[in-house]
């Protein structure tokens, strides 16, 4: 699975949203498989008003939806790249992750501390890019000097690698992050993504407003949304404090009463969890049957074997073709059995790109 790292310093409101995602999912349990694989992981479902039509008109007995895994990382301050706070085991963590949320306090309230006791979320994006940033210089400048002495001597592998590293270096040592760095060659690309550099990890910035601005966001999410536009970023607008309110109603018509009431449209989770999805360029599938009915995530530009593979091992190995109907096909012409017989059953093979909606039936060996 694919996974989001929640950072940001302290007091910003990181646990209040982990919480929120953790015990929305929690609540949700009774119809969708969830997990909390350590205290500060959870697996939330992808919320997708697709899958509830699919089981609609399939009149499927069970909805699964497909999920995304976050990771609450605590403990990043100023310094934490010379060891300050948790230091490393806050960095080794953001290793792990394919994605980072960084949360960024946009709430004034004097009652609650801000380390560097001023509210302004550009200057505390800084701090913690800045971190980032000095952790991926130390470890690069470490990495590359043996690597350089090989090249010298003939290795061509090390050379291949020295020629990735130093432009990064160039990039980091200019106070600029690692993602800034575009390599067109595919093999460039590949030993660029193997460094597993802290700032190539796309980022979406989460701006905790207080709940008065939870809808339209205001002066300080703002300003965040400037930075990220520079930066190619993105950014979306949440209000932890609403999102732990609704965590705790029962129902979804609850929970939709209370959001209308302030005049939202979803909740600021769900914009959060679609964001991590685009980040990691991941698209949905589905299965639908009368028993269940089902999405799964792979990346943009999977080929069907692959798809076919996140479900079972021995569906990727087998792999003979897929049944495949489009999402819209199946919507229109009311299902499967309409959708074959309008000729919109296509039978797709192993070199074919998986399409965002495309509806699937494996046919493999076994
Ligand atoms: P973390 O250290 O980043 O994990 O921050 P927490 O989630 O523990 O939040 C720190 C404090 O800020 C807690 O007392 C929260 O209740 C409070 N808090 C979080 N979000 C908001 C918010 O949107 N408005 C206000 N007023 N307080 C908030």
């Amino acid at each position: 699975g694919f996974n989001c790292g929640i950072v940001g310093l302290p007091n910003v409101g990181k646990s209040t949203l982990f919480n929120a995602l953790t015990q929305t999912a929690a609540a949700q349990a009774a119809n969708y498989p969830f997990c909390t694989i350590e205290p500060n992981v959870g697996r939330v479902a992808v919320p997708d008003p697709r899958l509830d039509d699919l089981v609609r008109i399939a009149k499927s007995q069970k909805e699964i939806p497909t999920q995304l895994e976050f990771v609450d990382i605590a403990g990043l301050v100023r310094g934490a790249s010379k060891g300050e706070g948790l230091g490393n085991q806050f960095l080794a963590n953001i290793r792990e992750v394919d994605a980072i949320v960084h949360v960024l306090r946009c709430f004034v309230d004097d009652d609650i501390k801000h380390v560097e006791d001023s509210v302004d979320p550009v200057r505390d994006a800084e701090i913690i890019e800045t971190e980032l940033m000095l952790a991926d210089l130390d470890s690069l400048e470490r990495r590359i000097v043996p690597l350089e002495k090989k090249a010298k001597n003939g290795d061509k592998d090390a050379k291949a690698q020295v020629d990735v590293m130093a432009p990064v270096l160039a990039v980091l040592r200019d106070g600029k992050p690692a993602r800034v760095v575009k390599f067109d060659d595919e093999e460039q690309n590949r030993l660029f993504k193997q460094l597993g550099l802290l700032t190539s990890k796309p980022v979406v910035y989460a701006c905790n407003v207080e709940e008065a601005s939870a809808a339209e966001g205001n002066e300080l999410s703002a300003r965040v949304f400037e930075m990220a536009a520079a930066e190619g970023n993105s950014a979306v607008v949440i209000s932890a404090a609403i999102e732990a309110e609704i965590a705790q109603l029962a129902t979804d018509e609850e929970k939709k009463e209370f959001l209308e009431t302030l005049g939202l449209e979803e909740t600021g989770l769900a914009r959060v969890i679609r964001a991590g999805y685009d980040l990691l360029h991941l698209i949905t599938f589905f299965t639908v049957g009368p028993k269940e009915a089902r999405a799964w995530t792979v990346q943009k530009g999977a080929k069907a074997p692959q798809a076919a593979g996140v479900i079972h091992t021995d569906f990727e190995k087998g792999f003979i073709r897929a049944e495949t109907i489009a999402y819209a096909d199946f919507i229109a012409l009311g299902g499967e059995t309409g959708a074959k017989e309008a000729g919109k059953m296509r039978l797709e093979g192993k070199e074919y790109v998986v399409q965002d909606g495309d509806i699937f039936h494996f046919r493999f060996n076994v």
